[in-house]
């Protein structure tokens, strides 16, 4: 355990999508304003080793860090509010807990003993969360789940001990909690707050930070009566008011004190908050000059939670253009030669994002095609790269049901294949997959590098030659057919360093129209936008109609 580090734990109560994520990544932002390394660490109630198997339905995004973990959509959050670096200890799952302890216990590491929750998976636990505090002034943990939930006692059984071996003035628990406001009883009502407390309580913690969830600002008075019911100071009391823009949400805590209360809390001396250049970056988000619509097509139209960070990279995207970007979600499943061009007409870019699935393929081809055909700015992430590179085989490369081995094992030209044996950049091994490959972890994940070709979108953009961006994904851009999609116009722009692997293609005579392998939404950040959703919503805004 790091000597000096200081430790937050964040619980939620009452009921779940409160936003303690957000709270999290906010409360980190605000102690990196002030001079203070931050990290920040999700630990997960649910028994899945990671959330790389679930469906979108269940979970929203899969957001890959650096390392090529797939790890929780908060980690989406943390990485946008703040410089920490995560990477795979900043997620645990009850899985990969259980998963180590099972491990060791094969191993016969506690032989001759019972393996109980108590005391060796809460020591995994505490363990795991000692593993992201090395030179860290500021550890943030969010337990996953609600108070109450059956799942996350064993976490809050860890967290509840590791105050008395990190000593009581290095740890602090915040509790984000719902006040809501009762219409029929024109008054706000606190006891959701006391019961969930009261529950945090009888398992031995006792909450030093209370952030309230409301619609409006708490009263003295109400905070007041939270704070006798549930044992905290009234100035612990804090309004977590609704706000229409998340990255609001530090500066509005800010204004309330909470800073100075935790520091205060956990006894650290710290300059004053620099928020100006995050001031006016929400200012600029919250009074743009135009205005811009961008067609996403795509199979979960319905849950933007599972298109998370592009939606936020798009926003960067409009910060940088002092444009708002009204997004279009379409479904690609409806999409069919004669709606399609009356769809699409509606948006000034087009943009097909990652997926995995043969439903609705067809659908996200066309709009490859309409973009090119009618010059329209076109964006494709991962698998809307490979749609991009399968339209253009199909319709200019004379490669007739042209396909993606994902979708036809048996195309004629599998210009997007499952690569079968290759050496890993990341750790230097020769990786070898076939299409009976354990579904988790088999994918090319994480963080690789890509050279650029000049004179290209892609140059324009990033504005250097060697670039690193995060995949997640199996199939890729089959060689075999380069040389005759290049000869039917296709530009590749960006390969790996050794040029075995296609990482960004792009074609010519068009405003702008890029495809590439990688995921460049988990990079874009509200201070640092993506310079590839810059330079796409740059172009669709002169695409306007
Ligand atoms: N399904 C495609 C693949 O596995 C694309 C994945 C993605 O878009 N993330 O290669």
């Amino acid at each position: 355990m790091a000597e000096n580090t200081k430790y937050i734990f964040v619980t939620g109560g009452v009921l779940s999508s409160l936003g303690k994520g957000l709270a999290s990544a906010a409360i980190g932002m605000l102690l990196e304003s002030r001079g203070l390394s931050v990290t920040i660490q999700k630990l997960d109630p649910y028994i899945n080793v990671d959330p790389g198997t679930m469906n979108p339905f269940q979970h929203g995004e899969v957001f890959v860090t650096d390392d090529g973990a797939e790890t929780d959509l908060d980690l989406g959050h943390y990485e946008r509010f703040t410089n920490a670096k995560l990477g795979k200890n900043n997620n645990f799952t009850t899985g990969k807990i259980y998963d180590q302890v099972i491990n060791k216990e094969r191993k016969g590491e506690y032989l001759g003993g019972t393996v109980q929750v108590i005391p060796h998976i809460t020591d995994e636990i505490k363990k795991s969360i000692t593993l992201v505090s090395n030179d860290t002034d500021v550890v943030i943990v969010e337990i996953g789940g609600t108070i109450g939930d059956i799942e996350s006692l064993p976490f809050l059984e860890a967290i509840r001990q590791f105050k008395a071996d990190a000593g009581s003035s290095n740890v602090i628990y915040i509790h984000l909690t719902l006040v809501p406001y009762i219409k029929t009883a024109c008054e706000v009502k606190t006891k959701p707050t006391q019961h969930s407390v009261k529950e945090l309580r009888s398992i031995g913690i006792q909450p030093d930070i209370l952030l309230c969830r409301t619609e409006s600002y708490l009263s003295q008075d109400i905070k007041k009566k939270i704070a006798l019911f549930c044992n905290v100071d009234t100035d612990a009391v804090f309004t977590a008011k609704d706000v229409d823009c998340i990255y609001d949400v530090p500066l509005v805590y800010n204004k309330e004190g909470l800073g100075d209360k935790i520091l205060k809390k956990l006894n650290i001396w710290a300059r004053a908050p620099r928020l100006d250049d995050w001031r006016e970056m929400v200012d600029r988000l919250r009074n743009p000059r135009e205005n811009v619509s961008i067609a996403i097509v795509g199979k979960y139209v319905d849950l933007t939670e599972s298109y998370k960070s592009l939606n936020e990279a798009l926003t960067h995207g409009g910060i940088s253009n002092d444009t708002k970007v009204n997004l279009q979600f379409v479904d690609s499943t409806t999409l069919n030669r004669e709606n399609v061009a009356e769809v699409l007409s509606k948006s000034d870019g087009v943009l097909v994002p990652g997926g995995f699935g043969s439903r609705g393929i067809e659908g996200k081809v066309l709009a490859a095609q309409y973009a090119r055909e009618n010059k329209v700015p076109f964006f494709g992430i991962c698998l809307g790269m490979q749609m991009a590179v399968i339209e253009v085989a199909r319709n200019l490369a004379g490669m007739e049901d042209a396909n993606s081995e994902e979708f036809d094992p048996y195309t004629p030209y599998p210009v997007i294949y499952l690569m079968k044996e290759w050496v890993d950049e990341q750790t230097g091994q020769v990786e070898k997959r076939d299409e009976s490959s354990d579904k988790g972890g088999t994918m090319r994940l994480g963080a690789y590098p890509c050279h650029l070709e000049a004179d290209t979108f892609a140059m324009n953009a990033y504005k250097t030659e060697d670039i690193s961006e995060r995949h997640r994904h199996r199939f890729e851009f089959n060689n075999e057919y380069k040389e005759r999609l290049v000869k039917a116009g296709l530009t590749v722009s960006g390969s790996s360093p050794d040029h075995d692997l296609v990482e960004i293609v792009e074609l010519k005579d068009h405003p702008w129209y890029l495809g590439c392998q990688f995921h460049p939404e988990f990079k874009s950040k509200p201070m640092t936008p993506h310079p590839l959703f810059r330079d796409f919503i740059k172009a669709s805004l002169k695409n306007r109609k």
